[in-house]
């Protein structure tokens, strides 16, 4: 058989257990068909931030030796299987363990598959999948991100469903025998091992071909190499700003070059300038320093910088002015500031089709914390406390 390997691609603390029961019942599985299997949470390592993407990832081997072999890499080079268990990283990862923008199908195998929760379309993912010259396939496990975090475990069944798909695109990760068995010592519940079976059942896959995604080449750093490092303190502070307060420049604060943060996020704000009054409150409590200041004394979010995490709504005291919409609905990260400057009727079109395609509902109009959680987009189709396979089916 040689030796199968797979990632789960999460978002860091919200998603971990989640991502933990993926990777070790894989293994669970594998190794009760007399296989050696190794699941290992990379970044645990480092870390490990709300919202930034991390991975999961395991190695099936025949032999004990294999498994030591493959166990000293860092990480796999490349998967059979890629596990992504929010859509909006389709758009590309960074995370602390390196620097740029890696796309999400960096290590997946030519021919191997991409599994994603998501209630889009394939076709819709793969404008933001960064195209590369090898073909490989994507297959959709249906739902929005899904809460199982450190402290928490969201039964809604994701973790079975996207065992089942990943056995549907990889027979030789596991029987379905040795997977339901291992569902049920690692999981629990023969509700879960039916929702798997079901996937499995269900679970498609569309090849995409070399070429097909999106054209935008990741962005990179070139950073110092062990003979090229500086002596003394060799980590620059972040530059300064241009032009302060309600000067006429307006006021660009310093940002790391380095560390983007955009990939951390599921949704972003829309901002409605004309009903905006410039009560400053967005710019004051947004925690990561993303509003520049506008030579007009507008609030605008620079969209490399927002993580996402939804304060700035909750927080703005004029209804509607502040809107969190689902990350996947856009293709730009362009300044919404000079979009309505540049033409006021286009941005309300521009605002009014994103708002209608991806709005997020039922976020707490109050509080950061009902507002941070819901910056995973966690109030997502089945967010319930528990699931059935009859409502799975009805999503
Ligand atoms: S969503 Fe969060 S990080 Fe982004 S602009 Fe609003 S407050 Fe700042
Ligand atoms: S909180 Fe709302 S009204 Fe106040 S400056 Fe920000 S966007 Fe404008």
């Amino acid at each position: 058989m040689g030796i199968v390997s797979f990632e789960v691609i999460y978002r860091g603390i919200f998603q971990r257990q989640l991502a933990n029961k993926i990777s070790r019942t894989l293994i669970f599985a594998a190794v009760k068909e007399g296989k050696h299997g190794l699941s290992f949470g990379r970044y645990s390592d480092s870390p490990e931030r709300n919202g930034i993407p991390a991975k999961q990832f395991g190695y099936i081997t025949d032999t004990p030796e294999e498994l030591e072999e493959v166990s000293a890499q860092y990480e796999p080079k490349q998967v059979d299987v890629t596990i992504c268990v929010d859509d909006t990283m389709c758009k590309g990862i960074e995370s602390w363990a390196w620097y740029g923008l890696q796309p999400i199908v960096a290590v997946t195998k030519p021919g191997g598959t991409l599994i994603v929760t998501s209630n889009n379309s394939v076709a819709d993912l793969v404008t933001h999948i960064h195209r590369r010259d090898t073909p490989y396939n994507v297959s959709i496990v249906k739902g929005g991100p899904s809460f199982a975090g450190l402290w928490v475990y969201k039964d809604d069944g994701t973790d079975a469903r996207c065992l089942g798909a990943a056995l549907k695109a990889c027979p030789e990760l596991s029987s379905m025998a040795s997977l339901e068995a291992a569902i049920l010592e690692n999981i629990g519940g023969d509700h879960h091992v039916e929702a798997a079976r079901e996937s499995f059942e269900d679970a498609r896959s569309d090849e995409i071909k070399p070429g097909e995604g999106n054209t935008e080449v990741p962005f990179t750093f070139e950073l110092l190499g062990w003979d090229s490092m500086r002596p003394g303190v060799v980590i620059d502070a972040v530059g300064g700003h241009n032009g302060f307060g309600d000067s006429e420049d307006g006021y660009v604060p310093g940002r790391n070059p380095y560390f983007k943060k955009w990939s951390t996020r599921s949704m972003r704000p829309v901002l409605n300038f004309d009903t905006c009054t410039k009560c400053t409150l967005c710019w004051i409590a947004c925690p990561d320093t993303v509003f520049d200041v506008t030579p007009d004394n507008y609030y605008d979010p620079n969209m490399d910088a927002c993580c996402g995490c939804g304060v700035c709504e909750a927080i703005c005291p004029v209804p509607d002015c502040i809107t969190m919409v689902y990350e996947t609905v856009f293709e730009d990260r362009d300044s919404q500031y000079q979009m309505w400057k540049d033409d006021k009727d286009g941005f309300v079109k521009y605002m009014g089709d994103k708002l209608s395609k991806g709005k997020v509902e039922h976020r707490h109009p109050i509080t950061g914390l009902a507002g941070a959680f819901s910056g995973l987009g966690l109030e997502g189709a089945h967010n319930d406390s528990s699931f059935s396979t009859k409502s799975l089916k009805e999503l």
